[in-house]
């Protein structure tokens, strides 16, 4: 299919022993105790998923607590008191989250919620003109981002049915395959405005070509923009030198900064300095210097924290701070290299297993992150409250098309704090199940 299809090196066994020794070597297994575990009927819960709210680093409560102490000791003056003064607390995220990414400081900013900072990028980067007018996106994506390019489209006075292509998987298969998605950028090339993918699929765990995208879409003439909400802590990104127009992501997921946290832009610094490209303005994307002597005249911070509106939101940003901090210490390069193997452990188990599960997420590790998509063909939700009550917390998607209540289980072991000890477990409780 896509790049040659470099399978794991099969050196794993299915016993217990070699899982726990596996964790013995593993340079990161300290990394787990930083974090809460929930609880099922008061036993541990197997957490799976962090591709859609990772756990809570037991360091955010004291992050929050000196940011309320803050608060409580200076009142408005917390702006410029203290070791991270709120006026410029937005900055303090940035070196970190640029290495999470693959960019340079100024290429990111941390702000707003996910859906919103792509509707501002839109703005920026969806610009249509009357013969180029068409935004290329993977059939399937997220339903949010459907609805944002959806009322983009017509906010500019075009039906989404003139202006929106989607590349899908061809009949029978599941998965994009990568020569169609730069195909159909070649044949709609000239009308297109933007290229729009996720960068991890949220139901089928498929990992794209981002850079060979970016590449194919500016062959076009296009901009190319990426939402990263399942790739940002779980891929390795070089959103700079793919030469990525813009990306968007969440930062709840894998990056755990709990429910709602506060979503990351990357610009690349090529439009960054361009203070004539169109955008939304507010008084934190002003120039800082003249911030505050509140004057006519938006004049735009270079870089992507040109995009800003608001002051930063501290509570969340905080939070946010706390677990990036472990991050850093971990390394995107150590993280990814661990989940390799985690989840080729987790394949691995469940192809040898007896039981008819079919793994829909590419078996190439170039092509997935943390996590596997299983599709169950009947009675999934069965397995899935079975898997619950056995204290596994992972997720549940019903196939609409299914008429024996077949669908998807989502499992994401994640490398900061699952074991391939938990991996284990999990398979040995799919091998048990009998319906
Ligand atoms: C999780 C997710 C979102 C969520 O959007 P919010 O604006 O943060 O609520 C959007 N898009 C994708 C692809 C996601 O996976």
């Amino acid at each position: 299919m896509q790049k040659t299809s470099e399978a794991a090196p099969v050196d794993f066994e299915p016993t217990l022993d070699f899982a726990l020794e596996q964790d013995k070597q593993d340079p990161l297994r300290l990394f787990r105790n930083r974090f809460y575990f929930p609880k099922v009927q008061e036993k541990e819960a197997i957490y799976f998923c962090g591709n859609s709210l990772g756990l809570q680093p037991k360091s955010v409560e004291e992050a929050l607590l000196r940011e309320l102490e803050q608060w409580r000791m200076h009142g408005v003056e917390g702006h410029f008191e203290g070791e991270m003064p709120w006026m410029h607390y937005h900055k303090f995220l940035l070196p970190q989250t640029a290495q999470v990414v693959g960019a340079k400081e100024e290429e990111v900013v941390v702000m707003n919620t996910l859906t919103t900072n792509l509707h501002l990028m839109m703005v920026s980067f969806y610009r249509p003109a009357p013969g180029r007018f068409k935004i290329i996106m993977e059939a399937g994506a997220f339903p949010s981002d459907q609805y944002a390019i959806e009322s983009q489209v017509r906010w500019h006075g075009f039906t989404p049915e003139e202006a929106i292509v989607e590349v899908a998987p061809r009949p029978g298969e599941m998965l994009l395959r990568q020569e169609d998605i730069e195909a159909i950028i070649g044949q709609h090339g000239r009308q297109t405005a933007l290229v729009l993918f996720g960068g991890v699929n949220y139901f089928t765990g498929q990992f794209f070509d981002l850079k060979a995208i970016a590449e194919a879409a500016h062959r076009a003439g296009a901009y190319v923009g990426f939402d990263l909400a399942h790739a940002a802590g779980n891929m390795l990104l070089k959103l700079h030198d793919w030469q990525v127009d813009f990306a968007v992501w969440c930062s709840y997921k894998y990056l755990n900064s709990g429910p709602g946290g506060p979503g990351g832009v990357f610009v690349h610094e090529q439009h960054g300095k361009n203070p004539a490209l169109p955008r939304f303005g507010g008084w934190w994307g002003h120039d800082e210097n003249e911030r505050f002597q509140m004057r006519k005249g938006f004049k735009p911070m270079p870089g992507a924290a040109g995009w800003q509106l608001s002051n930063a939101q501290v509570l969340a940003c905080a939070a946010h701070k706390a677990s990036l901090d472990i991050f850093a210490e971990a390394t995107m390069q150590a993280l990814r290299g661990k989940s390799e193997r985690l989840t080729g452990f987790l394949a691995y188990l469940i192809e040898r297993s007896a039981k008819e599960f079919t793994i829909l997420t590419p078996e190439d590790k170039d092509q997935r992150g943390c996590q596997l998509s299983i599709y169950v063909s009947s009675d999934g939700k069965g397995l899935f409250d079975y898997l619950h009550r056995n204290n596994v917390i992972c997720d549940w998607r019903e196939d609409n098309l299914s008429a024996t209540g077949g669908g998807v289980i989502r499992v994401a072991p994640v490398p900061l704090y699952n074991t391939f000890a938990e991996v284990w477990q999990f398979a040995q409780l799919l091998e048990a199940y009998s319906g």
